[in-house]
C-alpha cells in the first residue's frame, strides 16, 4: 500500500541513527520534507545529505530533546524552511538497564528528561504549531516510541520501562486532549520489540553483563526464540508502521498503540 507524504513536513527526533534514520529515509522516500534533530550532529548532518542525493528533501538540526528553547528552535526551523508542521516523530530516546536496588537518582532524572519530559515538550510544542491558528495550523500527526517494555514487565529495565509506560499513557490523554478541542491531531503510540540498532545491540550486552545470558550468542538465539515470526527486528519494520501513522490512511486512527514486534507479546 502506497503511503504518499507528498507535501507532509516531517520532524523527526534521534534521527541520526537506528529506528529514527529508517523513519527519516522512508517518509523523504514518500515525498515529505524531513528534518532530521539529534544530538549526533556528524551523523545527522551525513544521513540528510544523503536523502538530498537521492532526490529527497531533508535538513538537520542539532537538538537535544530534553531542553525545551531547543524545541520551540527546532519546530521554528521545520516550519520556516519546509512551510509547515504535519508530523511530529518522539523517537529520540536512551536505555539503562540495571536492578532496581541499585538505582541511582542523577541516573533516573537523566533518563526521565530524555524518554518522558522530551517527548512531553515536543507535544506542547508541536500542538502550539499545528492546531487552528498556530504557525503550522492545520492538525497533523504525532507519532510516539514507546516500547514492548512499556506494555510487560521485563528485569533489570524498570527505569526505562517506566518511562515507555508514561509515553503510552501520555500518547493516549494527548490523543484525547486533541481531539476534543478540535485540534485536528492524532496521536499514536509504537511498541517495538528487540530492534537491531545501536540501543538494541546495547541492549543485548548490558543482558550478558548482568548475567541474564551466558553471552552474546546465546543472548540472541534465546531473544529470537521468544519471537514466534522467528526473528527480532529491524528499523525498517518500525518505519512502515510510522509511515501508516503518518499517512492519511490512519486518518480515523487516534490513541492507538501498534505493538511491532514479531509477535512476542503476545506468545
Ligand atoms: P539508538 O540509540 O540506536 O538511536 C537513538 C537516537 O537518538 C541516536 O541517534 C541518539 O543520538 C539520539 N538521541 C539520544 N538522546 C537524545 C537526545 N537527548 N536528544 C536528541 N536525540 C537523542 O536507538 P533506537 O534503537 O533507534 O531507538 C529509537 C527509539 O525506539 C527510542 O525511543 C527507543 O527507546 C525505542 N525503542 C527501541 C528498541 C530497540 O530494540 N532498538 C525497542 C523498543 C523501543
Amino acid at each position: 500500500m502506497k503511503q504518499n507524504l507528498t507535501g507532509k513536513v516531517a520532524y523527526v527526533s534521534g534521527a541520526a541513527a537506528g529506528i529514527g534514520a529508517a523513519i527519516a529515509r522512508s517518509f523523504a522516500a514518500e515525498g515529505a520534507s524531513v528534518l532530521l534533530g539529534d544530538v549526533q550532529e556528524a551523523r545527522g548532518e551525513a544521513l540528510a545529505a544523503q536523502i538530498r542525493d537521492q532526490g529527497g528533501k531533508a535538513a538537520f538540526i542539532h537538538h537535544d530533546v530534553a531542553d525545551e528553547p531547543q524545541w520551540e528552535r527546532a519546530l521554528a526551523r521545520a516550519v520556516a524552511q519546509f512551510g509547515g508542521l504535519d508530523i511530529l516523530v518522539n523517537n529520540a530516546g536512551i536505555e539503562q538497564t540495571g536492578l532496581l536496588a541499585d538505582v541511582e537518582l542523577a541516573d533516573i532524572n537523566r533518563l526521565l528528561a530524555v524518554n518522558v519530559a522530551g517527548v512531553i515538550l515536543g507535544h506542547k510544542h508541536a500542538i502550539r504549531a499545528m492546531r487552528p491558528g498556530g504557525s503550522a495550523g492545520k492538525g497533523g500527526s504525532i507519532i510516539n516510541l514507546s516500547s514492548v517494555a512499556g506494555l510487560i514487565g521485563t528485569p533489570a529495565l524498570g527505569v526505562y520501562s517506566a518511562s515507555k509506560g508514561a509515553v503510552r499513557l501520555l500518547s493516549k490523554a494527548a490523543a484525547v486532549e486533541c481531539g476534543r478541542l478540535g485540534y485536528g491531531i492524532r496521536v499514536n503510540s509504537i511498541h517495538p520489540g528487540l530492534v537491531d540498532t545501536d540501543m538494541g545491540s546495547k541492549l543485548v550486552d548490558d543482558f550478558v553483563g548482568l548475567g541474564v545470558f551466558a553471552d552474546r550468542e546465546t543472548a540472541l538465539r534465546q531473544m529470537r526464540e521468544t519471537y514466534p515470526i522467528g526473528r527480532t527486528g529491524i528499523p525498517g519494520d518500525i518505519a512502515n508502521a510510522a509511515l501508516f501513522l503518518a499517512s492519511e490512511q490512519s486518518s480515523w486512527i487516534t490513541g492507538t498503540e501498534i505493538v511491532v514486534d514479531g509477535g512476542m507479546t503476545i506468545s
